[in-house]
């Protein structure tokens, strides 16, 4: 039997909880530090307690993994803590394409792939000389916005960054990336592509809370003008949004197209799920600013079906029994490799 592994953090309750309802086995890498934790969930039947989920790439977790015929559900957890170098090392069989996810951690790659997708994005800003109007400052991977600020010159970007070094938020010799903002109401969109289907679905749209940010917005300018903090957008939770109907066409035009764009860049493609994150502005203009190439915590909203996917599954359909869904029907008619790296 098959059975569905995942990192303890991110979105590990749902695509377990989504595994089990498919009649899978479900397997969770867990810190021992949050053991208490994941032992509260009757859906889990096995935890493999880690000091640091690195040991994800020895031997001895590999081995228990190969034994239980694991496939391991990448999430942000893993592109965050770990290279690109390691992911790509896991022997284990990795849900949808391990490789493209060197492309959401790399800012170049990424704003390549992106390129290649036609998606509609802020210009990036090639050094802080030449920051002219205002820009967001980012890090490179899956930070989840911690220790990105704001800037709308040279000098503020230089005042802001020695700052954030010298709070030990940023290192000094940090390659930091410079994009245009990009003003709107944010919209994160979440798809599903199946290469057994060879069918694109959308699954929802969420936004980000990001501290602090929010928190920032909450008080008066005079306040806010005396505040010293650089603000961050370190990411605290996720709610959900439904567009106007009458954007939904264009939506799922730029998933077809990033679908296309990762088949041509990185093979096999952009299989399973991915994120398409923006803003809409005054014009219902989508900008988009970043992608996630694999599922993102946001489909946490829709543990019990997303608005969208009820319009196409007549039943609940949770992003994580989406996967556990595509896992079935993959070894059903022995395809497993068609949905695995
Ligand atoms: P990211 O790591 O690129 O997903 O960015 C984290 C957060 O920063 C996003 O959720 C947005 O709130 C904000 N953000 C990133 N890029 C931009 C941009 N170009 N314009 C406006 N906000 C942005």
């Amino acid at each position: 039997m098959t059975s569905i592994a995942t990192l303890g953090s991110h979105c590990s309750l749902q695509v377990l909880k989504g595994a089990k309802d498919e009649g899978l086995k479900t397997i969770l890498i867990c810190e021992k530090k949050r053991e208490k934790l994941y032992r509260r969930f009757p859906f889990i039947d096995e935890l493999i307690l880690v000091d640091s989920f690195k040991e994800v790439l020895d031997d001895k977790c590999q081995k228990k993994l190969q034994e239980n015929n694991a496939i391991l559900i990448p999430h942000g957890t893993l592109v965050a803590q770990m290279s690109s170098e390691e992911i790509e090392s896991i022997k284990t069989p990795v849900f949808g394409n391990k490789w493209i996810l060197r492309w959401e951690s790399d800012r170049v790659m990424k704003e390549k792939l992106m390129r290649e997708a036609t998606l509609p994005m802020p210009n990036p800003v090639s050094s802080p000389k030449e920051i002219k109007k205002l820009v967001i400052v980012k890090r490179q991977g899956a930070a989840g916005g911690k220790g990105y600020f704001m800037a709308s010159s040279e000098e503020d970007y230089n005042t802001k960054r020695e700052q954030l070094i010298l709070e030990k938020v940023i290192s000094k010799d940090e390659p930091l990336y410079i994009q245009e903002y990009a003003a709107g109401v944010l919209a994160y969109l979440t798809f599903f592509y199946s290469p057994l289907r060879e069918e694109l679905e959308f699954f929802g749209v969420d936004q980000r809370h990001e501290s602090d940010i929010e928190g920032l917005a909450r008080i008066p300018a005079q306040q806010q003008l005396n505040s010293q903090k650089v603000p961050s957008f370190n990411v605290i939770g996720n709610s959900p949004l439904v567009l106007r109907e009458s954007l939904l066409d264009e939506v799922y035009t730029m998933g077809e197209n990033f679908v296309k764009a990762a088949k041509r860049v990185v093979a096999p493609g952009m299989n399973g799920p991915f994120c398409i994150e923006g803003v809409y502005d005054e014009n219902a203009k989508f900008t988009s600013f970043e992608f996630s190439a694999r599922i993102v915590a946001g489909s946490n909203i829709y543990m019990d079906g997303s608005p969208y996917y009820s319009l196409l599954f007549n039943e609940t359909m949770s992003m994580g029994k989406r996967i556990a869904r595509e896992i079935k029907n993959a070894t059903a008619s022995n395809e497993l490799d068609k949905i695995t790296t």
